[in-house]
């Protein structure tokens, strides 16, 4: 997308074709013009064009360019922070919809892909936190305690079956968690492009919003080469935010974090690491990730940038760290090498903002925007449909406030993570 193999890296080389998108170039009208080519704005799209609703998608360079087109691919249920805690930020009321709605998101995804014939290597086999030591099994059994009493297929697992799950006795255990699963994210988000342009949606790339603004009750934003007119506008354009919408990437902590894939493993290998094609993380600071695509390359993933002197390092701690963690894999040849940006809030939280009158987005999806993004995009369609109220949806109104410090934070886990895997971390 940027002929830079390390923006979109393996999921660039293996996904299958965008459908046409031309750049805006006239002056149009629509009833709802969205902004943002992710998986939020597609699936706004898709939603409202199957309503009949006439909508217009900018999309400022391809689809999935941000980080749709970049991540693990690791299809997960709710967020990063314990079930409970989305009482505790959120109260009650708002706490528990989101919790629902978001634990349930993978079976959207899943619905989706089936329904539309999406080419998009769907796994559903679950995924597997994995648990370093007896500190992380102890987290886990939390986790696990918070998800049992609502009621979510989650399973503990002891090492044993860890092992036999993964290829690794790196781990003192794990938990199972049956709604996830694995994708390719750039694939998805084409699928989910199709699928909107046959529903009746028109979307443009190269087209990046710079203006946005209201004249006779209508909204307008206008790109380079022309201008959408519309009833309502939703902002999708999260972390990679650029023009009238910035603000929503300003009240954004930039994570970095790359993967690495492997060629093709033999099969005596495949039948050795994660067999099961769970995708898997674990439980330490500074994470790791590891999963297998379809053709049986093995993806390793940590926080990091891989750019001026993070490659090399990033790269060697990964050769070594598979070392430990896989040691029947020898010596590996990485055939791909990418890393994205990951929008962190400051309660690890998303967020609804309201940028105006019929102006509404959501974003701030901390590193799990697959299934989150899908199903807000799928609201944001309802909510502009007046199907859902204001005061119906699954997170309260909040300003955008951009963090103290948000850049020297930005290069402090840039910076660290390479002092963390340069000092050989253990994992
Ligand atoms: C390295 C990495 C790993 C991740 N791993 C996972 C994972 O395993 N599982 C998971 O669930 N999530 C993961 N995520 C998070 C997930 O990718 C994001 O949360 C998700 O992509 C958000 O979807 P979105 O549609 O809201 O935004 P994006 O996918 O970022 O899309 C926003 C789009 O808006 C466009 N845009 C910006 N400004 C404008 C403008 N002015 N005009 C027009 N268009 C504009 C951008 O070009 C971009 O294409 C990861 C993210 C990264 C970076």
């Amino acid at each position: 997308m940027l002929n830079d193999p390390r923006s979109h890296g393996l999921w660039e080389k293996t996904a299958p074709a965008p459908p046409l998108t031309p750049r805006l170039e006239e002056f149009v009208s629509a009833d709802v013009a969205i902004v943002g080519g992710g998986y939020t704005g597609l699936s706004a799209a898709l939603h409202l064009a199957q309503k009949g609703v006439d909508v217009r998608l900018l999309e400022a360079a391809g689809i999935g360019f941000g980080g749709a087109g970049r991540n693990v691919g690791l299809i997960n249920a709710g967020m990063w922070v314990m079930p409970d805690d989305f009482t505790k930020e959120l109260g009650p009321l708002y706490g528990e919809r989101a919790l629902d709605l978001l634990g349930h998101g993978p079976y959207l995804v899943r619905d989706l892909i089936e329904t539309h014939g999406i080419a998009c290597e769907l796994e559903k086999n679950g995924t597997l936190h994995c648990a370093v030591g007896a500190d992380g099994m102890k987290e886990l059994e939390e986790r696990a305690r918070q998800w049992q009493k609502r009621g979510a297929p989650v399973t503990l697992l002891d090492a044993m079956e860890t092992e036999r799950r993964t290829g690794s006795k790196a781990y003192s255990g794990s938990l199972l968690d049956m709604r996830a699963g694995t994708l390719q994210p750039l694939a998805y988000a084409r699928g989910l492009a199709h699928a909107a342009v046959r529903a009746g949606a028109k979307l443009h790339t190269g087209s990046a919003a710079i203006e946005t603004g209201e004249v006779n009750g209508k909204k307008f934003i206008r790109t380079a080469h022309g201008q959408v007119t519309a009833d309502w506008i939703i902002v999708a354009t999260d972390a990679y935010s650029t023009g009238p919408w910035e603000q929503v990437r300003r009240e954004q902590v930039h994570l970095p974090y790359f993967n690495l894939a492997t060629k093709p493993l033999g099969d005596n290998l495949r039948h050795s690491i994660v067999p099961g094609r769970e995708g898997c993380w674990d439980t330490k600071e500074i994470l790791s990730s590891f999963r297998m695509d379809q053709a049986g390359r093995l993806i390793f993933g940590s926080v990091g940038a891989l750019r001026g002197t993070g490659t090399a390092i990033h790269k060697a701690w990964a050769r070594r760290s598979l070392k430990r963690i896989f040691p029947q894999l020898g010596e590996v040849e990485f055939e791909a090498e990418w890393y994205g940006l990951i929008g962190m809030t400051d309660n690890a939280l998303p967020r609804f903002h309201k940028f105006g009158r019929n102006t509404v987005g959501f974003s701030g999806y901390n590193g799990r925007g697959i299934s989150p993004g899908t199903t807000f995009g799928k609201v944001l369609a309802a909510h502009v449909l007046g199907e859902i109220s204001e005061t119906e949806l699954p997170l309260p109104l909040t300003d955008t406030t951009e963090p103290g410090f948000r850049s020297l934070k930005e290069a402090y886990y840039e910076a660290g993570a390479q002092i963390a895997h340069f000092a050989g971390e253990r994992f």
